[in-house]
């Protein structure tokens, strides 16, 4: 009957990213994910034991540490590393992958409000080009968070304005639907394709549309 499995490390910082899935490690992402697996499954397999990494510290003498630190380097100089060469382009494009790999992991693990709408697929890429303007109406009718009834009633503001000018109760919605808005009517459309409400504020291909109609309406 085995007994709980210590694994033994000197180095505090590679603990730390192998137990935490969401922490950045650029480097060595592929290796600390297999470490997490193969502690995860020894548990699985080993029902009411523990798998877990512990620190010691390093050239100490502590006997098994110091055979596994010639053992590395032993296994480093057998098998040099081959075409380790990268260009500065290449090299961003990798970091770039890492970086909203990690990103999408991490906003996946956030935990969503079921009355508020879904939103677009994180990215780290480069964002509709719209002005400051439409992106704080736009993002005010993702959060909710805006001049909106429900908002004002929340966060106890009397002397707010709950309706808008046109008579209409000011939701996260009537933000893109308000008839005063010009041009109200091309934010249904997109390529000729009606395009609905919550598409409008949660999609990429919403924002595309009121870019669109903020080019057409509010440019020139
Ligand atoms: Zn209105």
């Amino acid at each position: 009957m085995a007994g709980n499995l210590w694994a033994c490390l000197d180095n505090q910082a590679v603990i730390k990213r192998t137990l935490n899935p969401l922490s950045p490690s650029l480097s060595s992402q592929a290796i600390t994910d297999e470490v997490r697996a193969l502690l995860e499954t020894w548990e699985r397999e080993h029902q009411g034991k523990r798998a877990a990494l512990k620190w010691v510290p390093g050239h100490a003498g502590v006997a098994g540490n110091e055979e596994a630190d010639r053992l590395a380097g032993a296994a480093a100089r057998l098998f040099p590393p081959f075409n380790c060469t990268v260009t500065v382009a290449a090299g961003s494009r990798w970091a770039r992958r890492m970086v909203e790999k990690d990103f999408k992991q991490w906003w996946g693990a956030q935990k969503q409000n079921p009355e508020k709408m879904g939103l677009p697929e994180p990215s780290t890429g480069s964002l509709t080009k719209m002005s400051r303007l439409c992106w704080g109406r736009l993002l005010a009718a993702r959060s909710h968070h805006g001049d909106f009834e429900k908002y004002h009633k929340a966060w106890g503001h009397p002397e707010a304005e709950r309706r808008c000018q046109c008579g209409a109760r000011k939701t996260p919605i009537h933000t893109f639907t308000c008839q005063r808005l010009p041009g109200a009517h091309s934010l249904r459309y997109y390529r000729g394709r009606p395009m609905d409400l919550e598409s409008l504020i949660t999609t990429k291909e919403g924002e595309e549309c009121i870019k669109v109609w903020e080019d057409k309406y509010f440019k020139n």
